[in-house]
């Protein structure tokens, strides 16, 4: 249940909501039972004051105390409030009927407070009910004398019911609004998270039946649409590296058969019958030879196969270009002459320094300078050059072969691709060699490109400087 994404966002959703709704509700509950208390003092107080002056007038039209207060109590009946009338030490005097025999029993603080400022307001607590709010003002009459106090009481009931009320309103009325706001969320969140569930089945249909298919992208701006937008795009390159392995094994099993299939030919023509030793021989040499060439194609295969591993260990190092070229073209020479042709080397006027695998480099060119020595007659001349082109180390391997026709030119450096495959091949090679060294120059974030003619061929290499 709490793996489902959609509970755990209902769940903190309803959490937050619920705990906003108990903080609202509490300022609500706590500002309005202050404003009910202070409208009761208010009320209470202008009761009082109403009071004191008709208590005030009545003793200057009667003259007699006695007189005023049965007249003031008998004229001054409030629903459910008390009045009283005592003297400046605060003794009751006089008090309305719904008091009884039972005067209210302020205490002597509050007739104190009275005096000094005017006016003051106690609550008297009763054991078993919710206590008397008392407001009281004093009695003076035009000349400023102070006669005594007038004292109005209510009951604390009239706000705890109010406020009780109010209480009750939100202990119901907070679950409520809770449940429906969770069950909003809740619906809110599956709606929201129903494209993800279905990019999730679409993904495993994929997966599982045919790489090239894609989600489907409803809007491209969006964040579910830009994850199925990089879900597609993993898809892609899952599905370009499916289909080049699939490729290269087709093509590497192809390229393998015909080999062994020549050893296997070779050994059982030789089996056919006795033969002399210098057959036997013979033989023995073709089967070597022919073994030489296979050994030579695996080897290639797994530089091919290992090349996307080698990535993040390739043996960078900083190493000197110029020295590099130079030991490459000393081993090109020993090639070039047995076919008699020249190999010239014009290096760059200053030291290049870059960053690379030194092996892997070495590879590089000596594939390259290894095809123009196949590819070139005897009597040609090669030229191996080395110049700095913006920010990059610029090889080039100028031959005056027979060059690469321009519709193949494109296809040169991929696995295998051979322009003749006879030539090529009585020539030992596989298709290879362009492709491992395409491979390696795109390790070093560098660009291998061709131009050729009839009239031979030249091979740019560009190797980004070390910074
Ligand atoms: P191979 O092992 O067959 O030489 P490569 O991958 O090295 O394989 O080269 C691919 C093909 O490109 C070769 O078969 C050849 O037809 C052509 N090629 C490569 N280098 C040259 C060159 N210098 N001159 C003419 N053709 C070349």
């Amino acid at each position: 249940m709490l793996n489902s994404v959609r509970t755990r966002l209902t769940i903190w959703y309803g959490g937050v909501l619920a705990l906003s709704l108990v903080v609202f509700a509490l300022i609500v509950y706590y500002s309005a039972t202050r404003s009910f208390y202070a409208r009761q003092d208010e009320s209470l107080q202008s009761t009082a004051k109403t009071v004191a002056s008709a208590y005030l007038q009545e003793l200057e039209e009667e003259g007699s105390v006695a007189k005023a207060n049965e007249v003031v109590l008998a004229q001054m009946v409030f629903p459910n409030r008390y009045v009283q009338v005592t003297d400046m030490d605060g003794r009751a005097l006089a008090w309305s009927d719904n008091l009884a025999h039972q005067p209210l029993l302020v205490s002597s603080q509050t007739f104190n407070e009275a005096r000094e400022r005017g006016d003051s307001f106690a609550t008297i607590n009763a054991a078993d009910s919710p206590g008397l709010r008392v407001a009281v003002v004093p009695l003076s009459n035009d000349s400023g004398k102070r006669l005594g106090f007038a004292v109005v009481a209510e009951s604390l009931s009239v706000i705890e019911e109010s406020s009780g009320r109010l209480r009750r309103g939100f202990y119901a009325g907070v679950p409520i609004v809770l449940l429906f706001a969770s069950a909003g969320g809740y619906f809110l969140a599956r709606k929201s998270l129903a494209p993800i569930a279905a990019m999730d089945r679409q993904t495993r249909r994929i997966t599982a039946d045919d790489l090239s298919a894609r989600l489907y992208v409803r809007n491209s701006r969006d964040e579910i649409g830009r994850l199925a937008t990089t879900v597609n795009a993993l898809l892609e390159r899952l599905q370009v590296a499916f289909e080049e392995e699939k490729r290269f094994v087709a093509d590497a099993s192809h390229e393998l058969r015909t080999p062994v299939a020549v050893l296997r030919g070779e050994a059982e023509v030789a089996l056919e019958h006795e033969r002399t030793t210098a057959e036997y021989q013979q033989s023995l040499q073709f089967i070597k030879d022919e073994a030489e060439s296979l050994s030579h194609i695996v080897e290639n295969l797994f530089v091919l196969a290992r090349q996307p591993l080698r990535q993040p260990t390739l043996a960078r190092q900083s190493l000197s270009i110029n020295e590099l070229v130079g030991e490459c073209v000393r081993a090109g020479e020993v090639l070039a002459a047995q076919k008699n042709l020249k190999l010239l080397f014009e290096d760059a006027p200053q030291p290049i320094v870059l960053s690379g695998d030194d092996d892997l480099l070495k590879r590089m060119l000596l594939n390259v300078i290894d095809n123009a020595v196949k590819y070139t007659p005897a009597g040609g001349a090669i030229e191996v050059k080395l110049t700095t082109e913006n920010g990059s180390a610029r090889l080039t391997v100028k031959d005056t072969g027979i060059g690469v026709p321009l519709e193949d030119q494109p296809q040169i450096f991929d696995r295998f691709y051979r322009v003749d495959k006879a030539r090529s091949r009585t020539l030992g090679g596989a298709g290879l060699g362009l492709s491992i060294a395409k491979s390696i120059v795109e390790l070093h974030a560098g660009a291998i490109s061709v131009s050729s003619d009839s009239g031979g061929s030249t091979f740019t290499i560009d190797l980004p400087l070390k910074e």
